[in-house]
């Protein structure tokens, strides 16, 4: 909305409105999602400081604006900004630049097909030859851009090529075809916001009459013009219309008006000059706040990146370090060799249970260890004992619910603790597989087929405060009864006995 705004007060001549409009869109564009767009803007801003007199300005904006653009300067995008620098240099008398500028965008006009751009190029080089004196080119230039805004029936730029043709013709001499493309030029003017293009045909008319020598006829299309210059505040011409109406009143030997108008054009000329030392003095403060500005956003782009890329730093070091404490939790919590729970896991698990589960609640443990293990570490070497011992957890763990907790106590020694299996039948049921399975002989690579006895004590205990001491106490009795009844099997304590009692009374 507001970008549409800033290009109706651009063409409308209010160059100031236009600038800040434009400035307030830049505000809440986004440079990165649209760099076009803020080109654009910046063209508007350019054409603005250029309109008022702010010629370093307006350069310095329009070099931003292709910088922004980077490798898009070389689409449509591009045309603008080139063709407003065309004009500049132009202006500065900077015609191989100028010529440069105006290649570059019509090479872009041309290769895109797009006939409205390439209108506004030929206009730009029309202007930029005849300030230049190469008039015929400027002729040659105009002619084939009135072609082209006709073919594409361009009611935008068809004025302006009525202009720019009308201009180079009457320095060229063609008064009279000059004057046709002037009177042509007004009627389609009607139809445009720039009051400036008439004025600039108006002043056609005039000197193709001067030139001629009608002077009647010429005075009164300067007046016309005089007219529209200062209904629409447009100084320079003004001033213009009132020299030019000064010659014609003076060969017209109208003496008196010709000396009003000069005298007009004087102080005119004094009040420009004067303006134009304090739009100096503007432009050089306001191409420094430009400057500012721009390193100041520039700066903000550069911290707002950086700060992204520190967070995305720290989110990485947060994802680390949240690996690292779940990895510390998991080894304080389980054995190194076996990966099963290890005694803080069992603390644990007696602190589950006790919280959980209301007191008198059963919960049974199973303590087993392996037959004459030190026997396999004296034999085959300690390695082997470690694979016997992992393949003696994997085992184990096979046989375990998930409610269920597994635990090295350390040496060839397992516990596994069950609130679900405390009943005798459930009990014998799992200590008979776990004898039979630890017994299924073993193979490791490079050494010879191995078998393993485990001697394992059953308890049953109910929660209270002395529950982990006394259900281990238990069940290492009964594991102790084992080993001392020759091995390889389970013994169940009397608590095993006790809470079926319990359980049929
Ligand atoms: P018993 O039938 O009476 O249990 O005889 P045992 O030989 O199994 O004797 P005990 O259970 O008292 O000793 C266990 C041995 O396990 C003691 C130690 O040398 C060995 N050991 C302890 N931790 C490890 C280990 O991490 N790896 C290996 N390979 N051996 C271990
Ligand atoms: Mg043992």
């Amino acid at each position: 909305m507001q970008f549409n705004l800033a290009w109706l007060e651009r063409w409308s001549g209010q160059f100031d409105a236009a600038s800040r409009l434009a400035d307030d869109a830049l505000k809440k564009m986004d440079l990165d999602r649209d760099p076009e767009g803020w080109s654009e803007l910046l063209v508007i801003k350019s054409v603005c400081a250029y309109s008022l007199g702010e010629l370093s300005l307006a350069d310095e904006i329009l070099g931003e604006s292709l910088d922004v653009l980077g490798p898009a300067a070389h689409s449509r995008a591009g045309i603008e900004p080139l063709t407003v620098l065309a004009n500049m240099c132009a202006y500065y008398n900077d015609y191989d630049k100028a010529q440069d500028k105006l290649n570059d965008a019509m090479a872009i006009a041309d290769e895109l097909g797009l006939v409205f751009e390439r209108g506004h190029i030929l206009q730009t080089l029309s202007r930029a030859e005849l300030r230049n004196d190469k008039i015929e080119k400027a002729v040659a230039a105009g002619r084939t851009c009135l072609q082209q805004s006709l073919a594409s029936r361009n009611a935008v730029n068809l004025p302006y090529a009525y202009e720019v043709l009308g201009a180079a013709l009457v320095e060229a001499g063609h008064l009279q075809e000059a004057r046709e493309c002037a009177q042509k030029g007004l009627v389609a003017a009607q139809f445009s916001q720039d009051h400036r293009v008439a004025c600039h045909l108006y002043y056609v008319l005039g000197l193709s009459y001067f030139e001629e020598q009608r002077f009647d006829e010429a005075r009164a299309d300067l007046e016309n013009g005089l007219l529209n210059a200062a209904g629409a505040d447009y100084h320079h011409w003004t001033r213009n219309f009132y020299l030019k109406l000064s010659h014609t009143h003076e060969a017209l030997e109208e003496h008196r008006t010709a000396l009003g108008y000069l005298n007009a054009y004087v102080e005119l000329q004094k009040k420009l000059v004067a303006e134009e030392t304090e739009r100096a003095s503007n432009d050089f403060r306001n191409r420094l706040e430009f400057r500012l500005a721009h390193s100041k956003a520039d700066y903000e782009r550069e911290l707002r990146t950086k700060t992204e890329a520190l967070n995305k730093e720290l989110r990485e070091v947060n994802e680390t370090l949240r690996a690292l404490n779940a990895q510390i939790e998991h080894n304080a919590l389980h054995d190194a060799l076996t990966g099963i729970g290890n005694r803080r896991m069992m603390d644990r698990y007696f602190e589950m249970v006790q919280e959980t589960f209301p007191p008198g609640t059963r919960i049974s443990a199973i303590l087993i260890d392996l037959d004459r293990f030190k026997s396999i570490n004296d034999q085959d070497g300690h390695s082997i004992g470690d694979l016997v011992i992992r393949t003696v957890a994997l085992r184990l763990s096979a046989l375990m619910d998930e409610s269920e907790a597994l635990i090295r106590m350390g040496g060839d020694e397992f516990l596994i603790l069950s609130a679900d299996r405390t009943g005798l039948d459930d009990l014998t049921c799992l200590l008979e597989e776990v004898i039979r399975d630890v017994n299924e002989p073993m193979s490791f690579k490079g050494a010879q087929q191995k078998s393993v006895g485990a001697s394992a004590g059953a308890a049953v205990w109910e929660i209270g405060p002395l529950l982990e001491y006394e259900l281990l106490r238990a069940a290492d009795e009964a594991m102790y009864e084992a080993k001392k009844s020759g091995r390889n099997r389970y013994c169940l304590h009397s608590s095993v006995y006790r809470s079926i009692t319990q359980d049929a009374s």
